[in-house]
């Protein structure tokens, strides 16, 4: 039996439409679809999958700025934000699209024939997405799952389906064949847990909580299911008493505030060397009350409203209805009235033990500690169960590099908050995830490796 469930707009609280919610039964039949598919999609030849990936990536083009619009209308994105998202979507598409014809194996030096392996699709992967960035994230697992010559399954969060059923279409546009591609709105814990209880399905992509990610290792270890995880972060932003101070502070409420702070890469600790702290804070503050917060379609909104009221009622817990003291340095501003709005807000833990300092806000709240060398520094960003991001400014060049190999995390930029690049691999150290996304090398994360000997006495 379906459901159906209001799409909202968070930044007016509209509803923006109603989406039909796929049930269990549904669900599995959409998997035996995809499995129906799996063969013939796995026999196109490299250069028709490649172009239909290409074709795929042109309607997405020519959708770029009404996907951009839907997302602002289904979760608070800034227009200019969204525009971004869909062109992401775009590029992956095109990146991917030249991977069929370079899935390349290898031929083996042996004794007594020819040794080669070859790139084997592993069959029907399903993709589950969080609300945060519905469009990146889908399109970083369909795009390669579907260029290694995978049917996809893919789930958008119940909050943000649009989007993602709107890419659904243009694949069939751009002739993509039936159920190759399904998109499968519907509950994480009825769409989202078929994906990993049906044998079906052979790879699960997860992006999403680190409490959730977990249940679906745990469930997909059952039948020794693929996985990759994309989970939590509570990423560090290392300034240096020796940086362009005034560039660091400058940007680190972009670092942080983008998005509403719902982004997994957050830096969402800023630590600060102590000889520069109150320097450093001082130059904070404007650029905190600078950010434009406002109606996320204004072509000069830098913030949105968070995505729901139960995730604006998480931040709270963390600030002004926390259990420990919280003292708030200073804030920006944020409409008044409808719409879940929260400002941009700095705050300054009373020790690296605060709930505040250690776990995964995902709102637009930062907290700001000293560091006394770099030694405390690396030591600061490495304790957290988390390791995403993250970044480090210095004009030393040494140090930026042993700070960068120093600390565990997956993704770091030096003298910037650049996390995601489509050409560069993207992913997480401990509770933060499993496996790497986007770059060259996704594409041994949606085939098998087969090695075959072929006797020539
Ligand atoms: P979430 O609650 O973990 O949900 C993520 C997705 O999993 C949603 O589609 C959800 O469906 C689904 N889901 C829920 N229960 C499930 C189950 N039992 N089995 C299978 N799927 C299930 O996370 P969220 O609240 O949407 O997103 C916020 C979190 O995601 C944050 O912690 C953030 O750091 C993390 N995140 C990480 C990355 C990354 O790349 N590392 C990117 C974005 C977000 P419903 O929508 O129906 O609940
Ligand atoms: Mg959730």
């Amino acid at each position: 039996m379906s459901v159906l469930h209001e799409v909202v707009n968070p930044a007016t609280e509209d509803v923006v439409t109603t989406v039909e919610l796929l049930d269990a039964a549904g669900t599995d039949a959409a998997i035996a679809r995809a499995q129906s598919v799996a063969k013939a999609w796995a026999a196109v030849t490299p250069a028709d999958r490649a172009r239909l990936l290409r074709r795929f990536a042109e309607a997405v083009d020519g959708a770029v700025e009404e996907l951009a619009q839907l997302e602002v209308r289904n979760a608070g994105h800034t227009i200019g934000n969204a525009r971004w998202e869909a062109g992401n979507v775009r590029d992956v598409l095109h990146y991917y699209a030249a991977a069929p014809e370079r899935l390349f194996g290898r031929q083996i030096p042996v004794a007594g024939g020819l040794d080669v392996t070859f790139k084997e699709p592993i069959g029907v992967v399903g993709v589950i997405v969080p609300w945060n960035f519905p469009m990146p994230i889908a399109g970083w697992g369909f795009a390669p799952a579907l260029a290694a010559g995978n049917p996809v399954v893919l789930k958008p969060a119940e909050l943000t389906p649009l989007t993602a059923i709107r890419l659904g279409e243009l694949a069939l546009e751009a002739g993509l064949p039936e159920g190759v591609f399904q998109v499968l709105p519907g509950k994480g814990s009825v769409v989202g847990q078929r994906f990993v209880d049906n044998p079906g399905v052979r790879k699960v992509v997860f992006t999403g909580s680190t409490t959730v990610g977990t249940g679906v290792m745990a469930g997909c270890a059952q039948q020794v299911k693929r996985v990759t995880l994309e989970l939590g972060g509570k990423s560090a932003n290392v300034a240096f008493a020796d940086a362009d101070l005034e560039k660091a502070a400058a940007t680190a409420p972009y670092g942080v505030f983008d998005n509403a702070g719902q982004d997994c890469c957050a830096r969402s600790r800023i630590l600060v060397e102590r000889s520069v702290y109150e320097k450093f804070l001082g130059l904070l503050e404007p650029a905190v009350q600078g950010v434009k917060v406002k109606a996320p379609g204004a072509e000069d909104a830098e913030m949105g409203p968070l995505i729901s009221p139960a995730q604006r009622a998480t931040v709270r817990s963390y600030v002004e209805e926390a259990t420990e003291p919280v003292d708030v340095a200073f804030r920006g501003s944020a409409p008044e009235g409808p719409g879940y709005w929260y400002p941009p807000t700095v705050v300054l833990p009373r020790s690296a033990s605060d709930r505040v300092w250690r776990e995964e806000v995902f709102g637009p709240v930062v907290a700001v500690l000293p560091f006394d060398d770099e030694a405390d520094a690396v030591a600061k960003a490495n304790d957290s169960e988390y390791g995403l991001s993250g970044s480090i400014w210095t004009r030393d060049v040494g140090r930026a590099l042993r700070v960068s190999r120093g600390v565990e995390a997956g993704n770091l930029s030096v003298n910037s908050h650049s996390s995601v690049r489509y050409s560069t691999p993207f992913g997480g150290f401990k509770r933060s995830g499993l496996g790497r996304e986007l770059g060259p090398d996704a594409l041994d994360a949606f085939t098998e490796t087969k090695n075959v000997f072929i006797a020539t006495d």
